[in-house]
């Protein structure tokens, strides 16, 4: 029986990153989970964390002090109305779950997440690790 190949990319050199094709991300161990998460305000509504109707008559600044007393984001960009999710200590999202590392809120995802790896640090690669 042929062993599988065991990749271990580095997440903080991107030169050790592999092309990404369909299907990479089943056996990976969801390295690019663990990078910081930067979303916006419709991000935040998709996730159920703003109600509409806040993120329509509240200043940002003011959603963004909430979210973070909740422990939900850890950052706010003022300029730029960014808001960085908050990790676990271990640098995890805290929206994957530790034991599958699959994601939990896969269909309501940020948009961040739907467009890795096509824009990132290296577009078109990722830091594939299986193990
Ligand atoms: S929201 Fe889901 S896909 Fe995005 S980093 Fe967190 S666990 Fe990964």
């Amino acid at each position: 029986m042929q062993k599988p190949l065991i990749h271990l990319s580095d997440l903080d050199r991107t030169g050790t990153w592999i092309k990404y094709r369909n299907g990479l991300c089943e056996s990976c161990m969801a390295t690019c989970c663990t990078m910081p998460v930067e979303v916006k305000l419709g991000d935040l509504v998709r996730m159920q964390l703003v109600d509409p109707f806040e993120a329509e008559g509240e200043p940002p600044k003011q959603i963004a002090k909430r979210l973070m007393k909740a422990g939900v984001v850890s950052h706010f960009n003022f300029k730029h109305s960014i808001y960085t999710l908050a990790r676990r200590a271990n640098g995890d999202c805290r929206y994957l779950d530790p034991q599958t590392r699959r994601c939990t809120i896969y269909a309501t995802r940020p948009n961040t997440c739907r467009n890795h790896p096509t824009i990132g640090p290296r577009p078109g690669f990722c830091a594939y690790r299986n193990r």
